[in-house]
């Protein structure tokens, strides 16, 4: 072992930092800057000896949210700064960055990033191909239609910058060993308590996990699931080129699958080409230090091929290697930040999926204030080391997933985008009856969902109007004036059983859990600073069981969310029962015809937010009386094993299937939120217009905090507000993400958009921030949709008013009964 310090390796210190890239570092770094100087870093070679040495390090700010983006923000400013600080280089360029496209869509999708970019506050224009070719004039333009100017990118030096980390990090007390590998992680109680190294055992409070594509082995010691695999990833070199003095901006041909910039005078060409090659982390070996891997020509041909043609001046220069390192990816090509579900005080920071430069200085940062405060400092659930299911843990699934992903990287972002390999995961208890549908399926949380009907293949995707458009608006039809069969099953179920269920979720939950069994209970869960950790709808089945239903990539978060807010005295057992059970919705103004025709005539007994057994020609439901469309309906649970029965029964009385297009339209026109898009641990119950779900009286967790927002300025932090805006053209295609205007001011953001087929225009639901306007309803805004701007008008309330439709129904209720 070699000591880095004078000190030798201690028995205890509060937390321990595996692994010196720049992850452990930043980790380390703002650790010791929080005050943990005890903290120490043990790398089993030497500092930045795995993948952060040949890193390319381009530091490009824009990223698909505000809080991935502000991760990157701060580690420019960083990165710009901590010369001042420790006195050593980090090699900060500010060259800025240039993206360019060659195609219409591209375009579509880089001013997309552009409007994206003006909503987070960061500075980015369109400029013509030959404006762009003023910053690059290398470069042949005659087939680029127009890019994408970003000043405030650049590019940092890897090794000095961790030099510079560790500089200040040491400042302030901590420690680091190179040489000294981490052997075994032991566990007691579910909690990380000390690592092993050869020299010993060191006691610890907390772990932070940082070692790169070898993460997944090294979680495994601490009984942790880190679903990462390498990739080989491959840039070209050159020898200097006449024509390059000074520094370049960091050039993007997405189209062409490359990334270039100037490196000691020459070229250094990137490369992430459509599918990947994958490697097995045990071919790196635990001595893997400084390494790279074989060049491989044929694999890289095609780029060269795009190379050559980007930049005519290759031809002339003399290539010095073809570099080929390894990096980690993930399923989902985001990385993992926080703590784990399953092992409490162990923390990731891995599977860096190629932004480990960029993102290490707001990550490093973001962890260890995870570390110290028990909470992220921002929303990052895109990052929640908790959104994989453990399927995807396999060695075929990740071998398969991250190729495809290391490609998609560089992808056009078109609306309905999937993955298509490591697919067919789990299956859902109706599947075989959605592929008779001939049913366009999507993945969530490994599950595959119906997402429209009457597919003919993959649809070819675009910007354009969704080729599924005419499919969703027959769906939506059966929903609205007829019967549809929306397939739920893959909600996630939580059992809460114990004779303190009712008063442990009454004490995590906003709502009242209080009530007699038979109810349905809409409830948010919050932490401290109010902020949503999920919401969900709860079914109190007895007085000592409730199931909750929480969202399909939501159990393995919700499970552990609550489990950590259990106290020792606390009789309680959860269970995640999610695969027992199947929920089809049956939705709309025909359901009760067919409750009549099914003899199921106890579910119009059943008040909204009511649930009960009910027995539907043999097959034991529980049924409840609740719709996220709204329309009227039921969500009937039953055995997973006679979904199949029941669907049957459905359809043959005439309801018909309806995938989750048609859901999320409906739902966004009805304003019903979705975690993940319209709330999150930033957003609280005020903002979100949620307040009807809060019981003041129950102790929940977050309640101090929204009694003093509430008493400071009406409630809202920073004064935004949930809205709908329902937009004047049906060209406009909002997604979600997108900037809101009024009067040529950014007042908000869009967070869910979609065609509302019920109200014929697209509808968005958005955040505004309109302090001096009472009077929300019927102002006038524009949705910018990748640079052109869209009229629309703000409603406090749904677009989608289902009263019209609540009489047609009553009235045909009232007509049932009568026939009794
Ligand atoms: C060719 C290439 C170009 C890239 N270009 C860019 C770019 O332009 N911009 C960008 O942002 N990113 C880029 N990246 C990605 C970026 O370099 C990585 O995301 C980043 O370096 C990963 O850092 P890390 O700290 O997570 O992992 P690593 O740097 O691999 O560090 C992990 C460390 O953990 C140590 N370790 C493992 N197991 C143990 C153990 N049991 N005990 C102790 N220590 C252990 C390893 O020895 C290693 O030093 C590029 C990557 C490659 C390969």
């Amino acid at each position: 072992m070699v000591e880095t310090d004078s000190n030798t390796l201690p028995g205890h210190a509060s937390i321990v930092v595996i692994g010196g890239g720049i992850m452990g570092c930043s980790t380390l770094y703002h650790l010791a800057k929080y005050g943990a100087g005890d903290a120490i870093l043990l790398e089993r070679n030497q500092l930045t000896s795995g993948t952060t040495w040949h890193s390319a390090a381009q530091v490009r700010a824009l990223r698909s949210s505000r809080n991935l983006t502000d991760l990157i923000r701060y580690s420019i400013s960083l990165y710009s700064t901590l010369e001042q600080e420790t006195g050593q280089h980090t090699g900060w360029i500010n060259a800025g960055s240039l993206s360019i496209a060659t195609n219409a869509d591209r375009m579509t999708h880089i001013r997309r990033q552009e409007a994206l970019a003006h909503s987070f506050g960061v500075r980015a224009n369109s400029i013509s191909p030959a404006e762009a070719r003023e910053h690059w004039p290398l470069m042949n333009v005659d087939d680029v239609v127009g890019a994408v100017w970003s000043p405030d990118d650049g590019r940092v030096s890897p090794s000095d910058l961790c030099a510079a980390l560790v500089k200040g990090a040491k400042s302030r007390g901590a420690k680091i060993f190179e040489e000294t590998p981490v052997q075994g992680i032991v566990t007691e109680g579910g909690r990380v308590v000390a690592v092993e190294t050869e020299a010993g055992a060191i006691r610890c409070d907390a772990v932070a996990l940082c070692t790169g594509l070898w993460s997944r082995e090294n979680a495994a010691m601490a009984g942790v699931n880190v679903p990462v695999w390498p990739c080989e990833h491959f840039y070209l070199l050159t020898r200097p080129v006449a024509e390059i003095s000074g520094n370049l901006p960091s050039l993007s041909d997405h189209d062409s699958h490359l990334y270039i910039r100037d490196d000691s005078g020459g070229l250094l060409v990137g490369c992430f080409e459509p599918m990947g090659k994958p490697i097995s982390p045990e071919k790196l070996g635990h001595d893997f230090a400084f390494q790279l891997l074989d060049e491989d020509w044929d694999h890289f041909e095609p780029m060269m091929i795009n190379a050559l043609h980007r930049l005519p001046v290759l031809e002339q220069v003399e290539v010095k290697m073809l570099l080929n390192g390894p990096e980690s990816f993930t399923p989902d090509g985001n990385f993992l930040l926080g703590e784990s579900a399953e092992t409490r005080g162990f923390f990731l920071g891995c599977g860096m999926n190629s932004v480990g430069m960029a993102t290490g200085g707001g990550a490093g940062m973001a962890l260890a204030r995870c570390i110290i405060d028990g909470r992220l400092p921002m929303d990052l659930h895109e990052a929640d080391p908790k959104r994989f299911p453990d399927c995807f843990n396999s060695i075929a699934a990740l071998s398969a997933r991250v190729p495809e992903v290391l490609g998609k990287h560089y992808e056009i972002t078109y609306p309905g985008r999937q993955m298509m390999t490591a697919r067919n995961l789990r299956r859902g208890p109706l599947a075989a009856k959605w592929e008779q549908n001939s049913a366009c399926f999507n993945q969530v949380y490994g599950w595959e969902r119906p997402m429209f009907f009457g597919s003919s293949g993959d649809p070819v995707l675009t910007f354009g109007k969704a080729p599924w458009f005419d499919n969703v608006a027959k769906e939506v039809g059966f929903a609205h004036t007829g019967a549809a069969i929306f397939d739920q099953s893959t909600f996630g179920k939580i059992s809460v059983v114990g004779a303190d269920a009712e008063g442990v979720l009454n004490r995590i939950c906003t709502n009242n859990m209080k009530r007699s069994p038979g109810a349905v209970i809409y409830t948010g869960m919050l932490n401290e600073q109010g902020g949503y950790e999920s919401d969900l709808t709860a079914m109190r089945i007895s007085d000592e069981k409730y199931v909750l239903f929480v969202g399909s990539a939501a159990v393995k978060r919700d499970m552990a969310w609550i489990k950590n807010q259990l106290l020792s005295a606390d009789r309680v057992k959860l269970e995640d029962v999610t695969e027992d059970w199947a929920v089809i919705g049956l939705m709309g103004p025909d359901s009760t015809r067919i409750a009549d025709d099914l003899g199921a005539r106890e579910l119009l007994d059943l008040d909204y937010f009511r649930h009960g057994v009910v027995d539907i020609k043999g097959i034991e439901t529980r049924a409840a009386r609740i719709s996220y469309v709204g329309e009227m309906g039921w969500e009937l649970t039953c055995a997973g094993s006679q979904a199949e029965a029941l669907y049957d029964l459905l359809f043959a009385a005439g309801a018909r299937p309806a995938g989750m297009y048609a859901q999320t339209s409906m739902r966004i026109e009805k304003r019903y939120l979705s975690y993940g898009h319209d709330l999150d641990t930033d957003t609280n119950p005020l903002q979100a217009g949620l307040e009807f779900a809060i019981d003041w009286e129950s102790p929940f967790t977050g309640r101090e905090r929204l009694l003093a927002l509430r008493e400071q300025d009406s409630g809202k932090v920073d004064h935004s507000q949930m809205v709908s805006i329902l937009l004047d053209d049906c060209e406009a295609n909002v997604l979600g993400n997108e900037p809101v205007y009024l009067e040529g001011r950014i007042v908000g953001q869009t967070t869910s958009g979609a065609f509302g087929y019920r109200v014929n225009r697209p509808v968005a639901l958005a955040y505004v921030n309109l302090e001096n306007s009472p009077a929300l309803d019927g102002i006038k805004v524009e949705v910018d949709v990748a640079r052109q701007l869209y009229s629309g008008t703000l409603h406090t309330r749904p677009v989608f008013d289902p009263g019209a439709t609540r009489i047609r129904q009553s009235n045909f209720e009232t007509h049932l009964r009568k026939k009794q």
